[in-house]
C-alpha cells in the first residue's frame, strides 16, 4: 500500500534521510530499528506528512503524497489534500500527547467530531467501542492525569483507531513507560497485528519486533542498512552494521 523511493530529508544542510527505500504491503507489520539519531522518527513523520521532504517520493497506492504535477511542474499539494492524505495514517507517539483538559472519551471523540464531522452520539458510540478495544471501557471519564502511562498510551491508540486509519504508525510506543506497564500496551499492539492491521512500528523492543513483524528495516545514519524478515535480521544478518547493532541489544 505504501512505497517510499529515494526519500531525502534535510535539516539545515544535514541530510538525516539519505535516499530511503521502503515498501509496505496491506496487512504487513514492519518494524524499524536502529541507533538513536538514525532517522527512524523522521521517516515516520515524513510518512504522515508532518515533515516536508527534500527529495524522493512517497506513494500511497497510486497516489503521490504531498506533491502533484501542475502544468508540468512539481508543486506542493493544497493543505486540504494533505489533510485527506494524512487520514490514511494513524500515529501514536512516544509521549502519548493526549489533551490534558479532556477525558479519555473526549480525547477519542475529538477526531471523529472535528475532522470526520460525525454527530456527537455516533462519535461517542465509536469512541466507547475503541476504548473497549484497548481495554479501557471503564475509564472513559478519566482525565489523562488520572490514568497510568500505559493507560494513557492505550487511550492514544484508541484515539488513532477512531479515525479508522488504513495504516498505523507507532513511534517507540512503550519507551516512555515504566517496565511493568509495557506489556499492556504491547498486548494491544499484538491484538492489532492479529487483526491484520497494516502497521509500521519504530521500536527498541527486540522481542516485539521478532514476534510480530513480517519484516524489519534496520536504519543507520539516515540509510536503510538492511531489510528482511525477522529471522534474517536477528539470526543471520547480512550486514556487519546490523550484526553489531543487534548484538548490542540481545
Ligand atoms: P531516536 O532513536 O533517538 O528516537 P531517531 O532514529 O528517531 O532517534 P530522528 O529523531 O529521526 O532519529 O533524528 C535523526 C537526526 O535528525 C538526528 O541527528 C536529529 O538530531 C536530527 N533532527 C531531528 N529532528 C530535527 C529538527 N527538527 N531539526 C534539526 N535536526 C533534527
Ligand atoms: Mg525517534
Amino acid at each position: 500500500v505504501v512505497t517510499v523511493r529515494g526519500l531525502i530529508k534535510k535539516y539545515h544542510d544535514t541530510a538525516v534521510l539519505q535516499g530511503v527505500d521502503l515498501t509496505l504491503d496491506r496487512g504487513e507489520v514492519l518494524s524499524i530499528i536502529g541507533p538513536s539519531g538514525s532517522g527512524k522518527s523522521t521517516l515516520l513523520r515524513c510518512l504522515n506528512q508532518l515533515e516536508e521532504v527534500d527529495g524522493g517520493e512517497i506513494r500511497h497506492g497510486d497516489e503521490l503524497l504531498g506533491i502533484e504535477t501542475v502544468r508540468g511542474r512539481l508543486m506542493r499539494v493544497r493543505e486540504k489534500d494533505v489533510v485527506r492524505q494524512r487520514r490514511a495514517f494513524g500515529m501514536v507517539f512516544q509521549h502519548f500527547n493526549l489533551f490534558p483538559h479532556m477525558t479519555a472519551l473526549q480525547n477519542v471523540m475529538e477526531g471523529p467530531t472535528q475532522v470526520r464531522r460525525m454527530p456527537q452520539a455516533d462519535a461517542r458510540a465509536l469512541a466507547l467501542e475503541e476504548l473497549k478495544r484497548v481495554g479501557l471501557a471503564g475509564h472513559a471519564n478519566h482525565y489523562p492525569a488520572e490514568l497510568s502511562g500505559g493507560q494513557q498510551q492505550r487511550v492514544a491508540i484508541a484515539r488513532a483507531l477512531a479515525m479508522r486509519p488504513e495504516i498505523m504508525l507507532f513511534d517507540e510506543p512503550t519507551s516512555a513507560l515504566d517496565p511493568e506497564l509495557v506489556d499492556e500496551v504491547l498486548d494491544v499492539i499484538r491484538g492489532l497485528a492479529a487483526e491484520g492491521m497494516t502497521m509500521v512500528i519504530v521500536t527498541h523492543e527486540m522481542s516485539l519486533a521478532q514476534e510480530i513483524s513480517d519484516s524489519v528495516v534496520v536504519m543507520d545514519r539516515g540509510q536503510v542498512v538492511e531489510a528482511g524478515p525477522p529471522t534474517q535480521i536477528f539470526r543471520a544478518p547480512r550486514s556487519e552494521r546490523t550484526r553489531r547493532f543487534v548484538a548490542k541489544l540481545i
